[in-house]
């Protein structure tokens, strides 16, 4: 399990490339897409689910906004990196489903600060 200075290395070494998918949308709504929206660098391989959501820039966004707020960030199941970033009520989900190679090895789930909200 990291502790919240191996969090915060960890968070901060990832770069866009590490991103398989990018998710922006409403906190705590389903993540079918039908409250947010998925964004990737390109479509790779046969899978040509996300087509439509080719926005490397987006990622990027997404990716800088997680890091800029750490403190709001958690890791589930080693590979998903979370955080409702914005003022209480307009705040917003932030998330990237990291490529396999970025997978921390311990799969539980870690809090960089668990007094936030
Ligand atoms: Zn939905």
């Amino acid at each position: 399990m990291m502790d919240p200075k191996e969090m915060s290395n960890f968070i901060q070494s990832l770069t866009p490339v590490d991103v398989q998918k990018a998710y922006f949308g409403q906190p705590r709504k389903c993540m079918c897409g039908c409250s947010g929206t998925y964004s990737v660098n390109a479509v790779t391989g046969v899978d040509e689910t996300y087509a439509d959501n080719v926005n490397p820039a987006e990622v990027t966004r997404i990716l800088r906004m997680i890091q800029a707020h750490e403190a709001d960030a958690h890791v589930d199941d080693g590979y998903i990196v979370y955080a409702d970033i914005g003022p209480a009520s307009r705040k917003k989900a932030y998330c990237v489903y990291l490529d396999e190679s970025r997978r921390v090895r311990d799969p539980k789930p870690v809090y960089a600060n668990t007094e936030s909200e």
